[in-house]
C-alpha cells in the first residue's frame, strides 16, 4: 500500500515512511492511494476472527491491509502486545454497553489514561519503538496538551527505547485528575513542562521549536498529533469491532454517533465505511464549538479565531479548526488534490472559510458518504448525564453525553445506533458533580493519585528556555 498527500504530492511512500511524519511536505495530510475493499466473504471472515480470536487479531487483519513494510509476524506481535485485557480492562477491549433498546455505548476509554486516545496512542508507542530500533534512530517527541492527548502520549511512550517525550501544558489549567495522571509519571524519558500561560502559548512554543529546522533536525524532534495516519488507522479497528458486536449478520447496517473535535475519530469511521463496512450513517456530534455541525448543515466551513472558541465542559472538543477534516473533503472532491489545496491553503488562509453549499459534492456528504450532524450544549450535557444516570444507573462523561444527546435525536427505526464513549467521568469530575450532585466513581487503580510525588518543571512561556531544557536533557 502506498500513500499520497491530500494536496496532490504523489511521491510514492509506504507506511513506515510516513509513520513518524506529521504533514506531507506540500502541507497536506497522508491518505492511502485507495481504500482496500472488504468483500462479503472477507467481512464474514473478519467477523469470525473477531469472535474467536479477539480484538488484537482483528486489529492485525485490518492493519495488514494498510501496512506491507513490517513483516506479518512482527505486526501481529505488536498488536498482541498492545491490545491486552491488562491495558484495556476487559478481554473484549471495546465492549458494547446497552443504553436503551437499539442504542449502545461502545466503551473506548478503559485504557491507561481513561480516554479513547489510548486506543491509537498505545499502538503508536509500540510501532515507534519498533521502527526506531530497526533504523537505529532516536526520536524526541514534542507536544502541547490541554489534557487527554498529552497523558495518552506519555503513557504510550513511557519506558520506550529510543524515545523521549517533552509535553507542554498550561500551568494550573488542567483538571486536578489530569495533572496528577501526567505529573505522577516517574519514567526518566518523560518530561512534563508546565508553561506559565494558556494552551495557545504552549502550542505556539511547539510551532516555534518545530519551525527552527536546524534545531528540529539536530534534536530529531517529532510529534504525535492527531493528523498522524497511524493513529487514524488504529481507530478504524474499533468501528469493525463495534459493528460486529451490535449485529448478528453482515446484512444489517449500523449508525455511529461520534463526539468530534479534530475530526480524527469520525474520520476513522469514514475510512471503515469506505472499505465497505455496512455503516449507514456517521453522525458528527459537536459541542458549542460547532464548526463541523455548521458545515454538515450548510456546506460552509468557517474556522474560528481562538478568541471565538468557547471554553466548554467538554473541553477536548473545543476546537476552532478540525485538523483531520481535509482528509474527508479530499474524498468528497473526488480526490482532487488541486481543488483540496484551493480550499485549505488559499481560501482558508485568505478568508478563514470556504463555501461548498452550491457544489454538487456537498449533497454527497449526506447522500453518498452518510454524514449527519448535531450539536449539544452545556445544558444538554447536564440533562443527558442526569437522564442516563437516572434511567440506567450509568454515569457518562461530558463528551460521551454530547454523543448520546445527538444520537438520540438521530435514531432510525430498525437501525442499531452505536454512540462512542470517549472518556470516563472521573476525568471531568466537576461537571459530573454539577449534574448529579455527587462526584463520579473513581476506578480503584486511581485512588489517591493526586497525593503521589510529581515530576514537572514550570517554565515561563519562552521558546529559548524550553529549547535549553530540551538541549540539556538530550545530552
Ligand atoms: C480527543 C477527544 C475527542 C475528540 O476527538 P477527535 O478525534 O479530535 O474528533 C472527544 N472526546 C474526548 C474525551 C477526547 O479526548
Amino acid at each position: 500500500m502506498q500513500y499520497l498527500s491530500t494536496r496532490g504530492d504523489a511521491t510514492p511512500r509506504r507506511f513506515c515512511d510516513i509513520l513518524l511524519e506529521g504533514l506531507a511536505p506540500d502541507g497536506g495530510l497522508y491518505l492511502p492511494v485507495h481504500y482496500p475493499q472488504v468483500t462479503a466473504s472477507e467481512l464474514q471472515r473478519l467477523r469470525r476472527v473477531h469472535a474467536s480470536q479477539g480484538y488484537a487479531a482483528l486489529a492485525f487483519e485490518i492493519l495488514s491491509l494498510y501496512i506491507d513494510d513490517i513483516p506479518a509476524a512482527d505486526l501481529k506481535a505488536i498488536c498482541e502486545k498492545t491490545y491486552t485485557a491488562q491495558a484495556f480492562g476487559t478481554a473484549a477491549i471495546v465492549p458494547l454497553k446497552p443504553l436503551e433498546p437499539g442504542l449502545w455505548l461502545e466503551a473506548l476509554s478503559n485504557g491507561p489514561t481513561l480516554a479513547f486516545k489510548d486506543m491509537a496512542m498505545q499502538l503508536l508507542g509500540h510501532l515507534f519503538e519498533y521502527e526506531l530500533a530497526r533504523r537505529g534512530e532516536t526520536l524526541n517527541i514534542l507536544g502541547a496538551t490541554s489534557g487527554d492527548t498529552g497523558s495518552a502520549a506519555e503513557y504510550a511512550m513511557r519506558g520506550k527505547q529510543g524515545i523521549r517525550v517533552f509535553m507542554l501544558s498550561p500551568h494550573g489549567r488542567m483538571s486536578a485528575f489530569q495533572q496528577a495522571q501526567m505529573f505522577s509519571l516517574q519514567d526518566a524519558n518523560i518530561h512534563n513542562i508546565a508553561i506559565e500561560g494558556v494552551f495557545d502559548d504552549c502550542q505556539d512554543i511547539v510551532k516555534a521549536v518545530s519551525n527552527d529546522l536546524e534545531f528540529k533536525r539536530k534534536y530529531r524532534i517529532g510529534t504525535v498529533n492527531s493528523i498522524n495516519w497511524a493513529r487514524l488507522l488504529a481507530q478504524v479497528v474499533y468501528y469493525f469491532a463495534g459493528y460486529f458486536s451490535a449485529t448478528r449478520s453482515n446484512d444489517e447496517r449500523v449508525d455511529f454517533t461520534v463526539p468530534s473535535g479534530n475530526f480524527g475519530n469520525v474520520c476513522a469511521g469514514h475510512v471503515a465505511r469506505m472499505m465497505g463496512l455496512p455503516i449507514e450513517r456517521l453522525v458528527v456530534a459537536t459541542n458549542e464549538n460547532d464548526v463541523l455541525d455548521e458545515f454538515f448543515r450548510t456546506g460552509i466551513y468557517r474556522v474560528r479565531a481562538s478568541s471565538d472558541t468557547h471554553e466548554t465542559s467538554s473541553p477536548s472538543m473545543d476546537i476552532s479548526k478540525a485538523s483531520n477534516f481535509e482528509r474527508f473533503v479530499f474524498d468528497l472532491l473526488g480526490r482532487d488534490g488541486a481543488a483540496t489545496r484551493a480550499l485549505f491553503d488559499d481560501a482558508l488562509r485568505q478568508h478563514g472559510r470556504f463555501d461548498l453549499s452550491g457544489d454538487a459534492a456537498f449533497r454527497q456528504a449526506r447522500e453518498r458518504y452518510g454524514f449527519e450532524s448535531g450539536k449539544s450544549t452545556h445544558a444538554d450535557r447536564l440533562a443527558t448525564i442526569r437522564a442516563v444516570h437516572a434511567e440506567r444507573g450509568v454515569t457518562i462523561d461530558p463528551h460521551t453525553a454530547d454523543a448520546v444527546k445527538v444520537a438520540r435525536e438521530h435514531r432510525q427505526a430498525g437501525v442499531p445506533m452505536v454512540a462512542l464513549e470517549t472518556a470516563l467521568p472521573i476525568k471531568f469530575a466537576v461537571t459530573i458533580e454539577e449534574a448529579l450532585g455527587h462526584p463520579p466513581e473513581r476506578p480503584a487503580a486511581f485512588e489517591g493519585i493526586e497525593q503521589l510525588p510529581r515530576r514537572v518543571r514550570v517554565l515561563p512561556a519562552d521558546v529559548a528556555q524550553v529549547k535549553r531544557l530540551m538541549t540539556e536533557e538530550c545530552q
